[in-house]
């Protein structure tokens, strides 16, 4: 099947036998947005995390650009350089610059040379408006400026797909908008993104599609105009109700 990207079959995933995950069925195609909706505790940061090898589901079939996840053998260095993913933490290492940070998967995990990698880096922070940054440490940069970075340090691996879960939750509410127009412009010019948020307007402007989720499973899915005018199930009503 050409054009999917990730294909989950029955995916199901359990802590300590409580199940977290349900027989997860979900299709990405290449160039779609999905944006994940559901209340805390409902299975989105771990269906993000089996998606890229940080958790491991006990059921189920995933599968990236045709090939196997779930299988014991999967090189996990290798389809993390395909899978970005940017969390609500930053995750930048203080001791390195800004552009040292971005470069450092490029040049260790790809092998890439650092001068092609350093001028990826700058067209990267140019678009995202911190070129002006690129000497300076973390330490030095807002919480939206940090989370650009931690965004721009995944693009440029240049993965196909960047799975976003609640990075913008920790920031103040004058930064949210900084980096969620970075993921807007991402959108717009075709990267495929799974994203998990709780900013519905948001979410409702970014989306190709909404998958609602609750108690690890997928309630319901649909179009944004769909999911937030009239969603189908009584539990999707409830959630919504709670940001209104
Ligand atoms: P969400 O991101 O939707 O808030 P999570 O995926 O973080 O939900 O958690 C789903 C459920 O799995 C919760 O009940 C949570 O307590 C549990 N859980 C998550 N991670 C672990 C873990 N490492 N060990 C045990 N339980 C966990
Ligand atoms: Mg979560």
């Amino acid at each position: 099947m050409s054009g999917i990207l990730l294909e989950l079959t029955k995916v199901s995933k359990a802590f300590d036998r409580h199940w977290v995950l349900r027989e997860i069925d979900l299709q990405i195609a290449k160039g779609e947005v999905v944006v994940i909706l559901g209340p805390s505790g409902c299975g989105k940061s771990t269906l993000l995390r089996c998606l890229n090898g940080l958790e491991t589901a006990q059921a189920g079939s995933i599968r990236f650009c045709g090939q196997e996840l779930t299988s014991g053998n999967v090189r996990w260095q290798h389809i993390r350089q395909q899978i970005g993913m940017v969390f609500q933490s930053y995750h930048l290492f203080p001791h390195l610059t800004v552009l040292d940070n971005i470069i450092l998967g490029p040049v260790k995990a790809q092998r890439r040379s650092k001068r092609e990698a350093e001028a990826q880096a700058e067209k990267l922070l140019e678009r995202v408006g911190l070129l002006d940054k690129k000497h300076a440490y973390p330490r030095q940069l807002s919480g939206g400026q940090q989370q650009r970075i931690a965004i721009v340090r995944a693009l440029c691996m240049n993965p196909e797909i960047i799975l976003f879960d609640e990075v913008t939750a920790a920031l103040d509410p004058e930064m949210v908008k900084e980096v969620l127009e970075v993921m807007l412009g991402l959108a717009e010019q075709g990267m495929t993104m799974v994203i998990v948020t709780h900013e519905m307007g948001f979410a409702r402007a970014v989306a190709d599609r909404i998958v609602f989720m609750d108690e690890g499973r997928i309630c319901e899915t649909g179009s944004p105009e769909a999911f937030f005018t009239k969603p189908k199930t009584e539990r999707a009503r409830r959630f919504l109700d709670k940001f209104l």
